[in-house]
């Protein structure tokens, strides 16, 4: 009676895990719906399904106690959880995981299902938790190796399949000490309804954290967006302001000269490929701490802090000017083009925001396209400081 009670608790233990895979993975595959880039959360759909078929077998199993439904069991849950174990590695290297569940699946199944086929029950059930509890701590580790994305939530994750990994061990342990190689049906024992009891209150929340994670890379996608040039890649002005710190600056604002006139001449096409040959140029010659943008059509600013004994004024009037002149020798070299840019620098020392230092640069700007463009102006300074 005692031993019926057991095996009732295990059974419904049992499926409360089904339930509870299948759930997820229903609720993984809509959210991957919604968000088709983050193909993980299929992966780890896939794995859950495998895991809830596999947790059917094995109440088939404990029903006729019949070895081939136990392999079938068995095979179906190392192969889910090697999906599990591909999803981590997808999630955190970004790569396909076919190789790692293939290579996973084949070695956890070579090890655990022919001692089960042979009959050797005890000895399948060992390696097959064996093998369960290695997939298990492998995910952990893989997720455990990305959390720096998401700090929080990948240490919990981790921690979740480390826990339910380890609870596979005692599984092993206590049929290893019935030291049979044999043993007839399912292990009925306190370490497996624990095992289970870990696994079911783990599923919850390694699914909701798993789709969390696939909405924070969303967010994240989307606020680069917002924030990068989509021609050049550069920041946008939006981008400037936010990663501008405050301090001293130099502040350059560049334009380039009549470039209305090589759009019209070459096409929009060449003018675009104009453009990323000044975004080049930017990125060739701006220092370590300098932010580049592209803040308009055609213009462009480089912000150099001025927080090192080495940024000084004249470090970033020389750089500028460098900007300048790769652009003339990059447009000429790439497009065969004589192109131009003129620039208005602005130097602040930290009483002045960021906007005021850029309509200070712009009026610096408008001076040396009126002086004939092709030069540097720097604002507020007397005519001969023009360069
Ligand atoms: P100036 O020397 O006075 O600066 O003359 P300009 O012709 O460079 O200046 P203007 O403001 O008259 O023209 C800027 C042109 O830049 C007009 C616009 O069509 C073009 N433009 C803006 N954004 C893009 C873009 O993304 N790609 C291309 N190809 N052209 C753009
Ligand atoms: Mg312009
Ligand atoms: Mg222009």
């Amino acid at each position: 009676m005692a031993q019926g009670s057991m095996e009732l608790d295990f059974t419904s233990l049992l499926a409360a895990t089904g339930f509870s895979a299948a759930v997820l993975s229903v609720v993984l595959i809509a959210a991957w719906r919604m968000s088709r880039i983050d193909r993980f959360l299929l992966t780890c759909a896939m794995g859950a399904v495998l895991i809830a078929v596999g947790v059917g077998f094995s109440a088939l199993y404990i029903a006729s106690a019949a070895p081939p439904l136990g392999a079938m069991a068995f095979a179906l849950m190392l192969v889910g959880l090697a999906t599990l174990y591909g999803t981590a590695r997808q999630f955190s290297a970004g790569a396909s995981p076919a190789w790692a569940v293939a290579l996973a699946s084949l070695l956890s199944l070579a090890v655990t299902v022919p001692p089960i086929l042979l009959g050797l029950t005890g000895v399948g059930f060992v390696l097959g938790y064996g093998a369960s509890a290695a997939l298990l701590l492998m995910t952990a580790y893989h997720y455990w190796r990305a959390r720096r994305e998401a700090p929080g939530i990948i240490v919990s994750i981790a921690g979740l399949y480390l826990l339910v990994g380890l609870s596979f061990l005692p599984r092993a342990a206590l049929v290893l000490l019935e030291w049979e190689a044999v043993i007839p049906g399912q292990p009925s024992n306190w370490a497996e309804n624990l095992s289970l009891i870990l696994v079911v209150a783990a599923i919850p929340g390694i699914g909701a954290m798993t789709m969390s994670l696939s909405q924070i890379r969303l967010v994240r996608t989307h606020r680069l967006e917002a924030l990068t040039d989509p021609l050049t890649g550069l920041m946008n002005r939006r981008a400037l302001f936010e990663a501008e710190g405050g301090g001293a600056v130099a502040v350059t604002l560049f334009d380039i000269d009549r470039f209305k006139a090589i759009n019209d001449t070459h096409g929009h096409a060449r003018g675009d490929r104009v453009l990323l040959l000044f975004a080049a140029a930017l990125r060739e010659c701006r220092d370590g701490d300098d932010l580049a943008a592209r803040i308009g059509g055609e213009e462009f600013a480089l912000i150099h802090p001025l927080s090192s004994p080495r940024a000084t004024p004249e470090a970033a009037l020389r750089r500028a000017e460098a900007v300048r002149a790769r652009f003339a020798v990059l447009a000429r070299e790439k497009e065969g083009m004589a192109c131009t840019a003129s620039a208005g620098l602005v130097i602040g020392d930290g009483t002045a925001g960021l906007e005021a230092l850029l309509a200070e640069a712009d009026r610096a700007l408008y001076a040396a396209k009126r002086q004939g463009r092709d030069r540097l102006v720097l604002a507020q300074a007397p005519p001969t400081l023009a360069c």
